[in-house]
């Protein structure tokens, strides 16, 4: 068991480190956080910030000596550096990142397991996309295989011919028919050390321009009837990769049963809500987790529950939120609200 007073690593410096290193600070724990951007969100909120490469192992090395559990909060932190930190004090470890890395490992290790992703194809060079298309059908997305995230590295396709000119990046794509979904939801779940699972209630998601902008419960009965299905499969997922701390699944609810669509070595933006709406927040679990403390009861306080994030919103608006009483902001202090970017969020409970 890691004592609070000990340090938690936290490599990744974004709003979820954040809210991270706010929770190992309600429990007495302190945090340092590693990350290559020189302005960290959530180094801001740490007793210690390191700011260097994802590849300098030097940095990393002394960074891993400084604490006594070290955890991630972005799934695309380069494995082969982390060789550096002893295995034993990272949590999760760098089988969730090597599987969460790639979509095309991701589809097949879930798959593996019994699980249900859209139709796909891989695409290794530019003249494999028209076969790919053809084989799964249009229309459909072609993702980057690595590093795509909040709808960034994806193209949707309408026809065959459409793809024509597009050059495939060396990590190549995934080529993914378009689901016809009734709903999207997430199951976020808890492992502890000791293999005890629990699960958070699962929100409906609603997303715009492939980012997240709402979560809310209760969730649709078409969710709520896929939910135990799903939960097998996270639960399946979890236990293969013997994981410790918060993951997440995405599923796309359809007239045929949930399909897998991405999952999430971490704390997520679709349980956001568990903060104000549930027992024990995601993120208070996942330091729990990592610490091998006892975890708390992840049951939903009271619904209805909504989350919406505050994207591109600058300040002066986002603060026109608390016009309502009981809503609730939180605003992550990023420098600049560029178009797209993650700026914060509102949770109402009601
Ligand atoms: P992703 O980053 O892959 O989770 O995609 C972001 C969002 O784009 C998803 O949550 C869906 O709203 C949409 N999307 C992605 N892939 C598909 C698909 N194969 N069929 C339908 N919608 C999709």
């Amino acid at each position: 068991m890691i004592l609070p007073g000990s340090t938690i690593g936290i490599l990744g410096g974004g709003q979820l480190g954040r809210m991270l290193a706010m929770a190992a600070a309600q429990l007495g724990y302190r945090c340092h956080v590693y990350a290559p951007e020189k302005h960290s969100v959530a180094g801001e909120v740490s007793a210690n910030f390191t700011c260097a490469d994802w590849h300098d192992r030097t940095a990393l090395a002394e960074f891993a000596r400084d604490c006594q559990v070290v955890t991630y909060e972005f799934e695309n932190v380069p494995v082969a550096p982390l060789a550096v930190v002893p295995p034993d004090r990272l949590a999760p470890g760098t089988r969730a990142l090597e599987v969460a890395q790639d979509r095309l490992r991701e589809k097949r290790f879930v798959e593996e397991l019994g699980g249900r992703a859209a139709p796909y194809a891989p695409v290794d060079a530019d003249d494999e996309v028209q076969a790919a298309i053809e084989r799964v059908g249009a229309p459909g997305i072609l993702k980057t295989r690595r590093e795509g995230y909040d709808g960034k590295g994806q193209w949707r396709i309408a026809s065959a011919h459409e793809a024509g000119a597009l050059r495939v990046p060396q990590a190549g794509l995934v080529y993914e028919g378009l689901v016809r979904f009734e709903a999207e939801f997430s199951v976020i779940l808890v492992r502890a050390r000791d293999g005890e699972v629990r699960f958070w209630d699962s929100p409906a998601n609603v997303h715009e321009s492939g980012i997240l902008a709402r979560s809310s419960l209760p969730a649709p009965a078409v969710v709520a009837e896929q939910v135990p299905e799903a939960r097998r499969l996270a639960q399946a997922v979890a236990e293969a990769l013997g994981y410790v701390g918060v993951l997440t699944l995405e599923f796309f609810a359809t007239q045929e049963g949930p399909v897998f669509n991405e999952m999430a070595p971490r704390v997520h933006n679709s349980g956001h809500w568990t903060i104000e709406g549930a027992v024990t927040s995601q993120f208070e679990n996942h330091i729990r987790a990592i610490c091998g403390l006892p975890l708390g009861h992840c049951a939903t306080r009271s619904t209805p529950v909504e989350m919406t994030n505050l994207i591109g919103t600058g300040a002066a608006e986002a603060i026109g939120a608390l016009a309502d009483p009981g809503a609730h902001l939180h605003f992550y202090g990023k420098a600049e609200a560029r178009k797209g970017r993650k700026m914060g969020h509102v949770t109402k409970v009601h």
